[in-house]
């Protein structure tokens, strides 16, 4: 009779080439699959080391995101990935009109029509930094501005990894005008217009939070650069608080912006669109959701943004090519706070459903570069 520890050994030595073959099994085909690419990096299919050069290039320091930062360039970036998709409308279609074709590079390919649209205003000088790496890299117009929005919100801090797929046509029609949302709209104007490209009123807010690295040029030009929450580089959920405090004052020259609100802090914008969302019965409990969870927001943005980048495409024809984007830095706190000065009394609590939770006050201020010294109250500093 064989003792147990016999029995034991020999079921080991079993096993140890059983397993040996399960692994060598699995890694053969996955292993061999992998693509190597510049600087030894490698990626799952060799069309996508392209993107490898175009990253290299655009994070580089004379590059579009001079040396990978959260600035004025990636948050505009990230704006453009919006306003090419959302040229996409099957209500259109269904009255027999060109309805667009969604995230297809349009904008740039027919910047001298689509660039005169009313809400495409001011988004000239991006769409013409970015045409020269595009066309450098011979990559598609369309292809590169998602690729270019999701690696300029790599840069900031707290921010999402965005999937990223490849393979889109260069080929592409204008965009009819009115598709993209204004500021200046009403909620029911907004949710309708998302909703015909596919979005809830929950995933209308979780675009949003595309708002917490975002700073407004041309809706009040006597406070150019002015962010629309007290973090511009940092994508956390200090927006979805800030957008509930009280509006106490206008930050530039009184009233004279396009789509402005009375803002809570000194040079901090407020659009209108963003005031009414934050307090609609339709969209304030998601937006509330946020303000203690921004790994939450981070997660919904992801998923919105997958469904954005691919808009009036073929997805299953495109090549998935997210390892190429980079890691974001985690962000330093999962919960907001309100801004020093502020109390919960100054917040508009607009979720019927949930109370607003109970928040810390930021005793510093002075918490990231963007806060500023001012007096009692908090004021944030323009985006250059
Ligand atoms: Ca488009
Ligand atoms: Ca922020």
């Amino acid at each position: 009779m064989p003792s147990w520890a016999s029995v034991f050994i020999m079921l080991f030595k079993t096993l140890i080439p059983l397993l040996t073959l399960a692994l060598t099994v699995h890694a053969g085909p996955s292993a061999s699959k992998r693509a190597t690419c510049s600087n030894g990096r490698t990626a799952s299919d060799s069309k996508c080391c392209v993107w490898y050069d175009v990253l290299d290039d655009i994070q580089a320091s004379d590059g579009l995101f001079q040396g990978g930062q959260c600035g004025e360039d990636a948050h505009q970036s990230l704006r453009l990935t919006f306003h090419d998709a959302i040229g996409f409308s099957p209500a259109l279609t269904s009255q027999g009109k060109f309805g667009g074709g969604g995230a297809d590079g349009s904008i740039m390919a027919h910047s001298d029509v689509e660039l005169t649209y009313g809400e495409n205003f001011g988004m000239d000088d991006i769409v013409e930094l970015q045409r020269s790496f595009a066309l450098r890299h011979n990559v598609s117009f369309g292809d590169f501005i998602q690729f270019a929005g999701a690696v300029g919100v790599s840069n900031c801090a707290g921010g999402p990894r965005l999937q990223f797929l490849a393979g889109r046509s260069n080929d592409s029609q204008v965009s009819p005008d009115n598709l993209v949302p204004s500021p200046a709209d009403t909620v029911d104007a907004i949710l309708d217009r998302m909703s015909d490209a596919g979005f809830s009123a929950a995933e209308v807010v979780d675009l949003l939070a595309s708002h917490s690295v975002a700073a407004q040029e041309h809706l009040d030009t006597t406070i150019v650069g002015s962010p629309l929450d007290s973090t511009p580089s940092v994508f956390d959920a200090q927006f979805f608080v800030e957008t509930l405090l009280n509006g106490t004052a206008f930050p530039g020259d009184s009233s004279s912006g396009f789509a402005e609100e009375k803002s809570p802090l000194v040079g901090e914008f407020r659009m209108t669109s963003d005031a009414e969302l934050a307090r609609d019965s339709r969209t304030a409990c998601e937006w509330q959701s946020f303000v203690t969870d921004q790994a939450l927001m981070v997660s919904k943005f992801e998923a919105v943004m997958a469904k954005l980048a691919v808009l009036g495409q073929d997805s299953s024809t495109l090549i998935d090519c997210s390892d190429v984007i980079p890691k974001p830095k985690a962000a330093a706190s999962n919960v907001a706070k309100l801004p020093a000065g502020k109390t919960l009394a100054d917040i508009d609590a607009s979720c019927a459903e949930t109370p607003f939770p109970t928040l810390s006050a930021d005793s510093e201020q002075g918490n990231t570069d963007y806060w500023l010294l001012l007096g009692p109250a908090t004021s944030v500093a323009p985006v250059r």
